[in-house]
């Protein structure tokens, strides 16, 4: 009975030494816990939203893609009414006050203009007189302006290869040219000309051929690849 009326006194004392300690390295240890999960959070965050930002980009890469579908559709429905002509890029020879661009000519063809919008495409500028159109079409060798003859489409051979609309921006200060491409063969002494062509989705561009197809593209390998010449129509 000592025994256990012995051991009995012992608990409250043990056990009030023991919940001191306990308290106090449960304390330390909750920060320590902290300390790891803010750490772990970091670096997943920091693994987790360049995947999520490439998703979102890819997103918009598909919608563009769709834009180049429609936009392609109206320019075939165009070719068809036309004699098998191909729209031209501009109506007037370029740079000039009073020049439309092609998505301007063609309306009828278009039905809207946000179509002519890419997602991925921060504008920070307003075109006075005219329709926001973030795709280029080649300036150089297709159908570029009046007087010149029209391109027909039957006089593109390879039509799965030759580029019909491009990813593109605004590179002149002075003017509004982000509806048109420079051919680079034609162009190898301006750089700044083939800036016109925008790698804006993960580095690629969203290129449209003739076929009606689209295809991602690298930047350089528009303006240097060994299909170069053909993709141009040079
Ligand atoms: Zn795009
Ligand atoms: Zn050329």
């Amino acid at each position: 009975m000592r025994a256990t009326q012995s051991k009995l006194e012992d608990i409250p004392a043990a056990c009030a030494g023991q919940t001191g300690t306990t308290t106090q390295s449960a304390n330390a240890f909750t920060m320590i816990e902290l300390l790891v999960v803010i750490t772990i959070i970091t670096i997943l965050a920091g693994m987790l939203l360049p995947g999520l930002n490439m998703a979102r980009e890819k997103a918009k890469q598909t919608k563009c893609a769709g834009n180049c579908h429609q936009i392609d559709v109206a320019i075939h429905n165009y070719i068809d009414d036309h004699n098998d002509c191909i729209p031209y890029v501009a109506d007037a020879g370029f740079p000039s006050p009073v020049i439309n661009y092609w998505s301007e000519n063609f309306q009828d063809y278009i039905h809207s203009e946000e179509i002519l919008k890419c997602p991925s495409l921060e504008r920070s500028f307003a075109v006075a007189n005219h329709i926001r159109c973030d795709y280029g079409r080649n300036y150089s060798h297709i159908s570029t302006k009046p007087p010149m003859v029209m391109t027909k489409l039957r006089c593109i051979q390879q039509p799965e290869k030759v580029m019909e609309l491009v990813d593109s921006k605004r590179n002149s200060t002075a003017h509004d040219d982000s509806w048109l491409v420079y051919c680079p063969s034609c162009t190898t002494t301006n750089l700044t000309k083939q800036l016109n062509v925008h790698d804006r989705h993960n580095g690629f561009v969203n290129v449209t051929f003739f076929d009606g197809h689209m295809d991602p593209r690298r930047w350089v390998e528009i303006q240097s690849g060994p299909d170069r010449d053909v993709m141009w129509f040079h």
